[in-house]
């Protein structure tokens, strides 16, 4: 039977009730500060009063999109699960170039290598402390997902290299894989090289599309293929009012897309509530963002699909 593999261990699909497949929720001082103060999310006890509210107000799953030697904080994410409640996903792959220092191990990694490093964080456990040194401290907990970073340059030897890698995990685990999409970049170009790279695009997600791709016509093509987008620019103003991304939602939804959409906030500190008091903070999509998309017809049964069906399906696997 396929299962939902979290940071605590493997659970049913039915566990899953009200999901967040793309945040943030601990993320280490380090290189991504630098680009963007934002991006460091390290206080454990802001993280799970974030993550108490999250669920008492009916959330049951966060997928964290920090993967290995990028900062992210696997052990106080598994932590944070036990304390609040909330399951929780961690991620293994690779994020955009900017977010590692030029000497790190990413770069000196054949693809072989990290091949088998993606797989060993599926299949035995995932690495702790592994931003500045190789990976080298094994713990037991392991990932459930594969993210990756689609960037404007698309596919330079660098990306090519990582790419290759985490569609080689993929395609021998079945684990989701999970892409950010850049401002600039090509989706289209991108789900053609999955193709023909054998990647079964069901298994698939592109993040961030609603503000990157203004273009619905293309998101349209890309759900035609089987892929899901996941997405997140909710309670954004500098992108775009709520308004607008109700529109975006409810287009997808009337050109028949509702089994391929997922949503989630993308949280930084800044948008974290616990971390800066006039952030959106965890609840939002459920407090005020739903209530919204009811406004615009979307019906509890399309509401249900996105913050549940779609991602029991698609983060489901069978190592
Ligand atoms: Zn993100």
């Amino acid at each position: 039977m396929p299962y939902i593999q979290t940071i605590t261990g493997r659970i049913s699909p039915d566990k899953l009730t009200f999901c967040h497949c793309h945040e943030h929720l601990m993320l280490r001082k380090g290189k991504s500060f630098d680009v963007n103060q934002a991006l460091c999310i390290d206080d454990y006890d802001k993280t799970l009063r974030e993550l108490s509210d999250f669920y008492s107000a009916g959330g049951s799953m966060v997928v964290d999109a920090q993967p290995v030697g990028c900062g992210r904080m696997e052990e106080e994410l598994q932590a944070l699960s036990r304390a609040s409640g909330v399951h929780i996903i961690a991620s293994t792959g690779f994020h955009k170039m900017l977010f590692y220092p030029e000497n790190h191990w990413i770069f000196q990694y054949s693809c072989e290598e990290l091949t088998a490093l993606f797989l060993q964080e599926l299949r035995t456990g995932m690495y702790t402390e592994s931003d500045i040194s190789a990976p080298c401290r094994p713990i037991k907990a392991k990932a459930g997902i594969i993210k990756c970073a689609w960037d404007v340059c698309g596919l330079n030897r660098q990306y090519e290299k990582l790419f290759r890698a985490a569609l080689n995990a993929a395609k021998k685990t079945g684990a989701p894989l999970m892409i950010h999409i850049e401002s600039g970049s090509d989706p289209l170009t991108l789900a053609e090289y999955l193709d023909k790279n054998q990647v079964p695009l069901g298994r698939v997600i592109f993040c961030h599309m609603d503000r990157v791709c203004h273009r619905l016509s293309i998101h349209k093509e890309v759900c035609s293929r089987g892929i899901y987008l996941e997405y997140d620019t909710i309670g954004r103003g500098k992108y775009h009012s709520d308004e607008q991304e109700a529109d975006i939602f409810s287009e997808l939804i009337h050109a028949g897309y509702e089994n391929q959409l997922l949503f989630s906030l993308d949280t930084t500190r800044e948008r974290l509530k616990a971390y800066n008091p006039s952030g959106v903070g965890l609840k939002y999509i459920l407090h005020t963002f739903i209530p919204l998309l009811k406004t615009r017809g979307i019906t509890d049964t399309q509401i249900k699909k996105i913050s549940c069906i779609n991602c029991r399906q698609i983060l489901s696997f069978n190592l």
